[in-house]
């Protein structure tokens, strides 16, 4: 239960917000119990209505990967922020983010940038639509690349099959321009290249799953998906706006070796602002308006605030031993759910890549939606509700990953242990 502060508020905008929320997971409706309503924020810990202090794991759901309130960031907004706010015209921080961006992420050459990971997914599959002239673009069941019309939707009878919408509001005829197939199956996607190849325009993957909770690739997937793509003329895309920047500062491509035709990004380059960019090369990219005939556009891209933050935010990332920092931390995050569980009989399956993870409620290793989906959600929210109590803020659904900042240190390590022993008494 949240706090009487956070109970009013959330009264109160429901009233006036569809749900009292602007984004429906922060309504906390997978677990049970109400949203913590958030003051403000430091380090590795939120500050609910009352005052209260929260060791934080959702981190915004990843972009604060340095811990809130980082002073270089904030000094670095605020400093911009006093020159003016948005201008609509170019300018040189938008060159210099570019030029970072492309320098950490091995399979860029340009970048457009946009507002949001929603934006930079539609501008990336437009333009390997305009690349290619094809129409249909191939998604994994349970895989999230935010808010498209033509990215609600689940399989239709059977995968590889034409989707159907996931949501009211979606024209049936435009879900169809999507195939939905199950990840880390490379005979499914074969079966889709089979029976529609000539029409695919792309593949798009989250190279780690983390909107079904935190699913690595199984070795030799997302080369194999490279393979099966080029044979048939289609494009790879990387969803990256978690993983970019997330589990190795070139993103899950530089971890895992393969480089995609174009990549997504957003969360962690913004720092906390809301920037998203997508990337190829220069062949590939060469196709968006001005210079090409795939027209995207928007007032904030680039915003000259936003892309501060991001620069800030990815001139301390580079810095020595960073990722081998977060990398003990999480690993110290995980073994402390495998020890809680261990310790009290709970089946649990921890899975990791680099500062995102996700406790599945199950005995068996997931690598899939279909094996996600089978997971115990009331086990789950039973968890949940005992870590928000003792004031942990994990993740309010199965379905999520956790993430591990620079700024968790011994002592959030130490709550995160004692809340976990309770919470997993009593599953
Ligand atoms: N792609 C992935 C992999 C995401 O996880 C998300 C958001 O969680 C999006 C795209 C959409 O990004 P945004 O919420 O910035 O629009």
């Amino acid at each position: 239960m949240s706090d009487p502060i956070s109970q009013g508020l959330f009264e109160r905008a429901q009233r006036v917000l569809p749900g009292g929320v602007n984004s429906p997971v922060r309504a906390f409706k997978a677990v049970g119990g109400n949203p913590v309503f958030i003051r403000e924020a430091r380090g590795p810990y939120i500050y609910g209505a009352d005052g209260a202090e929260y060791v934080d794991y959702v981190g915004s759901w990843g972009p604060m990967i340095l811990g809130h309130a980082e002073p270089s960031v904030i000094q670095s907004i605020a400093r911009t922020a006093a020159l003016g706010t948005s201008f609509g015209a170019p300018t040189e921080g938008e060159i210099k983010f570019a030029e970072t961006l492309v320098a950490a992420v091995p399979s860029m050459e340009m970048v457009r940038c946009v507002s949001s990971g929603t934006e930079a997914v539609m501008g990336a599959l437009r333009v390997a639509r305009g690349f290619t002239g094809r129409d249909l673009i191939v998604k994994m069941e349970g895989g999230f690349h935010g808010g498209a019309d033509y990215l609600l939707v689940k399989a239709g009878s059977g995968l590889a099959t034409l989707g159907v919408p996931d949501s009211a509001g979606i024209p049936s005829d435009v879900a169809k321009v999507t195939l939905t197939i199950r990840f880390n199956d490379l005979a499914d996607a074969t079966k889709v290249f089979q029976e529609h190849g000539p029409r695919i325009a792309a593949i798009i993957v989250e190279p780690v799953a983390g909107n079904m909770g935190c699913v690595p690739p199984e070795p030799g997937y997302l080369e194999g998906l490279k393979k099966l793509s080029h044979e048939h003329g289609a494009l790879l895309v990387f969803d990256e706006v978690m993983t970019g920047f997330r589990v190795a500062f070139g993103g899950a491509q530089a971890r895992f070796g393969v480089s995609p035709d174009i990549t997504t990004l957003a969360k962690v380059i913004g720092g906390g602002m809301p920037l998203g960019a997508y990337g190829a090369r220069r062949e590939i990219m060469s196709k968006i308006a001005p210079v090409g005939p795939v027209y995207q556009a928007g007032t904030l891209s680039g915003n000259p605030v936003a892309v501060q933050a991001g620069l800030a935010t990815l001139e301390k990332l580079a810095r020595p031993g960073v990722y081998e920092q977060l990398e003990e931390n999480s690993a110290r995050v995980e073994k402390a759910f495998q020890d809680a569980a261990k310790k009290h009989g709970v089946p649990l399956t921890v899975q990791r890549v680099g500062s995102m993870l996700t406790p599945f409620f199950t005995g068996g290793p997931v690598r899939s939606w279909d094996e996600a989906s089978k997971c115990d959600t009331a086990a789950f929210g039973r968890v949940h509700q005992s870590l928000i109590a003792q004031h942990i803020y994990w993740p309010p659904s199965q379905f999520e990953a956790g993430f591990v900042s620079t700024t968790h240190d011994e002592g959030t390590l130490q709550r995160l242990e004692s809340a976990l022993d309770n919470a997993f008494k009593n599953v």
